[in-house]
């Protein structure tokens, strides 16, 4: 690559705490910050984006965090506290966030803000338009921006500029419920590729351009306004190599020893973010017929769900943490003696150790999304198994679910399969576990975060 590399995305790839009014930076673990760490600091490039609602910090803190972001090369966007209600939690999270999950009923009953939303993205394409210089590459992420690569062409038509969406492009039956569809397409469409997780939201993209604006894709090419948009599939991957590392030493070794201590039963783990796009409601619904259709998992089986705790202003995830917190009761209330409980409900984002010794300590990993972009908990929870075990139980609605066929794929809305989809899994045999584990590991391990990134860059280079 030439040029440099300009990534934009909601948050800069930092978290910022305080402490005596001077700002503390941190890297973030995540899976973007991981797999763009290496493409930014080989680029020279900079990073823009928001820092996150900051703790109270006096004028000196203010320059302290400054000095540090630029030692780092991310540049913030300053967003004031009415455009984070409006951009972010309302138009980012209470409208685009549903209707790309299929869940219309999430929705608010009257939708404003979108002048809001175009403002703040047109603030991100200024970021970007002062940054830029000839020969850089500048690559947008996700739903919180969908108008910055049409923004971002206005200021400097011969940019090159690439989108990845890293939720579902749903259906655009679905996608027209949104008062601003076209702009929002249109905004996507001023990159020079367009990324996505799975072919499936390649398809519903491309239908919606189609009847949107009447261009057809050839070779998933569009003409638009004079340019060629190419619009690509790029299922992401993750760190597969540190998970493996990590699964290997001897702390996560000693917690997995403390997690199987006293226990002769099997068990059952779900890892999410407590969203109502991960299917948790149902999943317990599933638990539960498994004990009532097969009582001889009764006493025996463990299922531990850890839900992280998530945008907890927003009504409908109170919602989901009530309806998911009743289920648990009415279960364990139903089924527990006064020494086994099967369901160990935790509402709390756990450390990496813990984490990855959970992965390691599962017999059965449940990930039964409604709606998922792609599903990284599936693919860590297979880079963990270096020991060639354990079960992967799989949404269809997952966009891991494209890749990862050596799993037990479920309808999650059919709660029946789904609890015979967990008993087969307890009961399979140690070798066909292990063939399937093995061709599932062959994937994962191939297609990491780094060659995502890879791959991405590579074709906004062509
Ligand atoms: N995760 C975490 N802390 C926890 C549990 C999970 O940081 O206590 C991480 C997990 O390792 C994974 C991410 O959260 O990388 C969830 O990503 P996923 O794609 O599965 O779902 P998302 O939350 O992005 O919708």
């Amino acid at each position: 690559m030439s040029g440099r590399l300009l990534i934009v995305s909601n948050r800069l790839p930092v978290t910022v705490s305080g402490s005596d009014g001077r700002p503390v930076v941190r890297a973030s673990v995540g899976g973007l910050a991981t797999g763009l760490r290496t493409p930014h600091e080989r680029s020279h490039g900079t990073w823009i984006g928001w820092t996150g609602e900051l703790v109270e910090l006096g004028e000196d803190g203010r320059c302290e965090l400054q000095r540090q972001l630029q030692k780092r090369r991310l540049v913030s966007v300053e967003l004031s506290a009415e455009e984070i209600r409006v951009y972010y939690e309302r138009i980012a999270n209470s409208v685009l966030w549903p209707v790309c999950h299929d869940r219309l009923d999430q929705l608010p009953l009257r939708v404003n803000g979108w002048d809001v939303y175009e403002r703040v993205n047109a603030r991100f394409a200024d970021a970007v338009a002062r940054e830029w210089r000839e020969g850089d590459q500048v690559w947008v992420h996700d739903y919180h921006l969908l108008r910055v690569p049409a923004l971002v062409r206005e200021r400097i038509p011969r940019a090159r500029i690439g989108f990845f969406l890293h939720i579902p492009f749903p259906t655009p039956e679905i996608f027209f419920t949104l008062a601003w569809r076209r702009e929002l397409v249109e905004g996507m469409l001023g990159a020079d590729v367009v990324g996505f997780h799975t072919k499936r939201h390649r398809g519903h993209f491309a239908a919606a351009v189609h009847r949107l604006l009447g261009i057809n894709a050839h070779a998933n090419e569009f003409e638009y306004g004079g340019r060629r948009v190419r619009a690509g599939v790029f299922p992401m991957g993750i760190d597969a190599r540190d998970f493996e590392r990590r699964a290997e030493s001897p702390a996560v070794r000693s917690e997995v020893t403390r997690l199987r201590r006293n226990d002769t039963g099997p068990l059952l783990l779900g890892i999410d973010r407590l969203d109502y796009s991960k299917g948790i409601p149902r999943r317990l619904i599933a638990v539960e017929q498994l004990l009532r259709r097969h009582p001889e998992w009764r006493e025996r089986v463990r299922f531990v769900q850890i839900a992280v705790p998530s945008r907890e202003g927003v009504r409908a995830y109170q919602h989901v943490r009530e309806e998911v917190e009743s289920l648990v009761g009415r279960i364990n209330g139903t089924y527990s003696v006064p020494a086994w409980a099967p369901i160990h409900y935790v509402h709390r984002s756990v450390s990496r150790s813990v984490l990855i010794a959970l992965y390691r300590a599962a017999d059965v990993m449940v990930v039964t999304p409604v709606r998922d972009g792609m599903n990284l908990v599936a693919k860590e929870f297979v880079a963990s198994r270096t020991d060639n075990d354990g079960v992967l139980v799989l949404s269809e609605f997952a966009g891991a679910a494209e890749e990862l066929v050596d799993s037990l794929i479920v309808n999650p809305y059919d709660v029946d399969q789904t609890a015979e989809a967990m008993h087969q899994a307890l009961v399979m045999a140690p070798e066909e576990r292990t063939r399937r584990m093995r061709a599932l590991r062959e994937c994962v391990m191939k297609n990491d975060v780094q060659r995502w990134a890879a791959n991405f860059l590579e074709a906004l280079g062509e």
